[in-house]
């Protein structure tokens, strides 16, 4: 069986879990080994490169001693014989970036500064297999995971670059690439957006024709809702790829929104497992008959903006939605929910950087109203429409919050609910201790 593993930054956010890791990946026979930055870095980078930009000198520095400390603490705890080559490894990482800060020449992109935390990792847990005693080879992403001008991932020349590297490379080899960082359409180092490690993992997982995807974080799974927020959640052990998706995309922040379309068009099913908790069962995600169960879980998006767009010509008239829509897509900001009455539409956004644009363009159809602050909360299972009275139980969970919009309809999988934020922790809980009481 051939399987592409993948770990966060907690899993490998300190010598003693990079060991840990390195015992997954021997016993889970792993091909391919996919990377995140050690947790914390990917944050203070960007950190880092907004300080450059605004000449914040003591945050820079401020913030790049932490890495030296986080980084040469590890370096030292895990590796022995390579010490001193990855300590200068991360020195020249960290000095090139002090080095623009004070210079500001506008050598470095923010995305070059940014991609070197899983350069670092990668590097620092390769050779730490090596010293280990295993055959480890370490790749560089963005030689093989290109993406076009519109961010899009290459995926003809990721299947035909890692078939080479790895499918047709040396089974005895465990390989080690970074997730996060690819090279852009104009040849520069660059990412696939925040999280975005989990997506590097199904492609490439994809690309070697892995039967089996592990996504490996610091939670025994996904839950049935948010355990940070709720009280009483457990782990689902198995579900389908379009809940999964849905349940991703709306907010189960286990997972990246766009990992699973990949694996589910290849047929490669998806695994979310424990790196601090290897024997626990985790979440199977596959083409597996979704269980009869009504209700299977709740995911919660924040930032939410309302759009409402009020407008007596819309009454009785055709191609209003159009032009509204198209205003959307002119400034590329995707629109999560919609719901119209004859003269009203309203629709949620979670982009705002074009929003002055689109309110502008939107006036001439009507009055434009912008309401901020919500947060989308999705109802996932089998929710069918012949299943009577589910729609109550939902609706009796959250009898005491004030709902905003509501979506139904478009699948039997989920259902929508938009609340302001403030109301978020109470409409989680009290749908929790509803839908799946003890
Ligand atoms: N390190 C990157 C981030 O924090 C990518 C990832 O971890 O998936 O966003
Ligand atoms: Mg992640």
């Amino acid at each position: 069986m051939i399987k592409t593993l993948k770990f966060g930054g907690t899993s490998v956010g300190s010598a003693a879990n990079m060991r840990r890791v390195a015992e997954i990946i021997v016993s889970e026979g792993a091909r391919l080994t996919v990377l995140s930055a050690m947790s914390g870095t990917t944050d203070a980078l960007v950190k880092i490169s907004a300080a450059i930009r605004t000449g914040d000198s003591d945050t820079v520095h401020a913030t790049i001693g932490m890495l030296r400390d986080k980084y040469s603490t590890c370096i030292e705890e895990l590796l022995t014989a390579n010490r001193t080559a990855a300590l200068d490894r991360m020195e020249d990482a960290l000095a090139t970036v002090a080095n623009e800060a004070l210079t500001y020449r506008g050598e470095l992109s923010d995305k070059w500064i940014l991609a070197q935390g899983e350069l670092l990792t990668s590097a620092i847990f390769c050779l730490h297999m090596q010293e280990a005693g295993h055959r480890a080879v370490l790749l560089s992403s963005p030689e093989f995971m290109h993406t076009d001008p519109e961010g899009k991932p290459d995926t003809a020349k990721l299947n035909r670059e890692l078939t080479r590297l790895v499918a047709e490379g040396d089974p005895g080899v465990y390989y080690i690439a970074q997730g996060f960082i690819c090279t852009d359409a104009e040849g520069h180092l660059s990412n696939l957006g925040r999280g975005g490690s989990d997506y590097s993992a199904a492609l490439m997982g994809v690309a070697i024709g892995s039967d089996e995807v592990q996504i490996w974080t610091d939670i025994d799974g996904m839950h049935n809702n948010d355990p940070r927020v709720v009280d009483r959640t457990f782990p689902i052990r198995r579900m389908s790829f379009d809940e999964a998706a849905e349940l991703a995309y709306f907010g189960a922040k286990i997972l990246h929104p766009a990992t699973i379309q990949p694996c589910k068009e290849a047929g490669i099913s998806v695994r979310l497992k424990n790196s601090m908790e290897p024997q626990a069962e985790g979440t199977l995600i596959s083409d597996a008959e979704e269980n009869a169960m009504d209700f299977h879980a709740i995911a919660a998006k924040d930032g939410i903006t309302v759009v409402r767009i009020a407008s007596a010509r819309m009454l009785m008239a055709y191609g209003f939605l159009r032009k509204v829509f198209e205003v959307f897509e002119k400034y590329r900001t995707p629109v999560d929910m919609i719901t119209t009455s004859e003269v009203e539409v309203s629709l949620t956004i979670d982009s705002t950087c074009r929003l002055d644009d689109i309110i502008r363009e939107l006036s001439p159809f009507g009055s434009v109203e912008v309401d901020r602050d919500n947060t989308i909360v999705c109802i996932v299972g089998c929710i069918g429409y012949q299943h009577v009275g589910l729609a109550a139980r939902i609706f009796d969970g959250v009898k005491e919050v004030p709902i905003k919009m509501i979506s139904y309809g478009a699948n039997h999988r989920s259902m929508a609910i938009l609340v302001a934020t403030e109301h978020k922790k109470q409409t989680l809980q009290a749908l929790n201790d509803h839908l799946f009481p003890a």
